[in-house]
């Protein structure tokens, strides 16, 4: 009989447009043709169903990472590799699920505030410069960045390609692989 696939949650955290889809959509990608269950949990996407209606004060963003991390712990537990995409700017929230969850990964997806507002991949540092939309992280909205992530991505200086590398050798390493 096959070995039963290991579940963990990789969580993705960074600013807008560090490239926390891209990466991880990859990664699904790789672990997908090598037969794995895989799941995104895409903070955009997220949060036009499970968390439909929160905003972007303190509360409603732990709320949306909360529930993000509920169901994150229930693929976990059934053997899925959980990829998240989220903001998720806030250390201490990102701390209770992790403990929560136990199988847990993160990973900082790390570009500096200009070049995320240089590729401006939805349009949205130049509405929150213009005050069109108010509380965007790293703007007028605070990051915290993690202390202790397993994975750290350098997205100005790395190609997708090796971000992604990056991710799945240390799956490998850390025995989820
Ligand atoms: P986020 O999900 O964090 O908001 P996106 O993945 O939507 O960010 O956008 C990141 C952008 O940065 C994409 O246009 C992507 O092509 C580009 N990029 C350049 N280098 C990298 C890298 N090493 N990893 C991820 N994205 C990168």
């Amino acid at each position: 009989m096959d070995r039963e696939q290991r579940g963990v949650t990789v969580w993705f955290t960074g600013l807008s447009g560090a490239g926390k889809t891209t990466i991880s959509q990859e990664v699904a990608q790789a672990l997908q043709k090598r037969a794995y269950k895989v799941e995104i949990l895409d903070g955009d996407v997220v949060r036009q169903n499970l968390t439909k209606g929160l905003g972007f004060s303190k509360d409603d963003r732990d709320e949306n990472i909360r529930r993000i991390g509920f169901v994150a712990h229930l693929l976990t537990r059934n053997g899925v590799v959980v990829l998240i995409s989220a903001i998720s700017p806030y250390r201490e929230i990102r701390e209770e699920v992790r403990s929560r969850i136990g199988d847990f990964v993160e990973v900082y997806v790390n570009a500096p505030l200009a070049v995320c507002e240089q590729r401006d991949v939805k349009g949205l540092y130049k509405k929150a410069r213009s005050g069109e939309i108010k509380n965007f992280t790293g703007i007028d909205d605070p990051y915290e960045s993690p202390l202790h992530p397993q994975i750290e991505c350098h997205t100005d200086q790395e190609t997708i390609e090796e971000s992604t590398e990056k991710v799945l050798r240390k799956l490998e390493e850390l025995g989820y692989l």
